[in-house]
């Protein structure tokens, strides 16, 4: 049986490592939905479309050469042939990326490429038909709301703002907490006019990890999936 798992939440909620770890444990192939909307701001500065031009961005975007590799043990994201992996975890596409996300056409044409994705996966793909880990922003309302399971994984500000700055400052001191709010305090409030990701939709189970480290926030939405598994007497 395939199964098709979509996980949502804010940044730093610990989306990324969880899902993928939650992959790799299943056998299941892994897709990364925010790298795919990085690589689509790396593309429009690398071909010089500028962010605030919203049509030129669709455009763009229409034409992304983009493949994803969704093995779990090592996900590439690769633009015209190029490897772009680390290229899409800067700060400066960090910053810029909501211009790509809260473009409607631009995630009209992810959320197309996201859905064949999935699909593929499901039914043959790198994971010979076992299924997915689908995470994002829209995964579970949008792109996926038909999955077999849905999880909203949720964290406080507080928690969230000390992972990301530990990710990417390696401390969590008073200097490190401040350079990281606008990453993920300002990038949610600018995304979360676009998608709703706070709150979990009808049917969506939502796992809070403020209080769990990595291998229990694991073990946590292991444990919804096997739920989901079971068959209801
Ligand atoms: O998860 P990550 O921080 O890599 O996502 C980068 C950005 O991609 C988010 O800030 C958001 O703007 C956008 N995104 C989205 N919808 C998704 C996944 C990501 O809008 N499904």
């Amino acid at each position: 049986m395939s199964t098709v798992v979509a996980v949502d939440g804010p940044s730093g909620s610990g989306k990324s490592s969880v899902s993928r770890e939650v992959a790799r444990r299943l056998g299941l192939a892994y897709l990364d939905t925010g790298a795919m909307y990085r690589a689509a701001t790396w593309w429009c500065l690398e071909q010089e479309v500028p962010l605030t031009d919203g049509p030129a961005v669709a455009a763009a975007v229409r034409e992304l050469p983009l493949a994803m590799g969704v093995d779990p043990a090592g996900p590439t994201v690769t633009v015209a042939g190029r490897d772009v992996g680390a290229a899409i975890r800067t700060t400066e596409i960090s910053s810029r990326v909501s211009a790509v996300a809260t473009n409607l056409d631009a995630r009209a044409e992810l959320g197309r490429r996201q859905r064949a994705l999935i699909e593929a996966e499901r039914t043959g793909g790198w994971s010979g038909g076992r299924g997915v880990v689908a995470e994002g922003r829209d995964i579970t309302t949008v792109v996926a709301p038909d999955a077999d399971v849905r999880v909203l994984l949720t964290a406080d500000e507080a928690a969230r703002l000390a992972r990301r700055a530990r990710e990417v400052h390696g401390t969590d001191d008073a200097a490190a907490l401040a350079a990281t709010r606008d990453q993920v305090v300002r990038r949610d409030a600018d995304d979360s006019t676009v998608v709703e990701f706070q709150v979990a939709a009808d049917g969506v189970v939502t796992v809070d990890s403020s209080q769990l480290d990595l291998e229990q926030t694991v073990a946590a939405v292991l444990d919804v999936v096997r739920r989901a598994r079971t068959p209801q007497a």
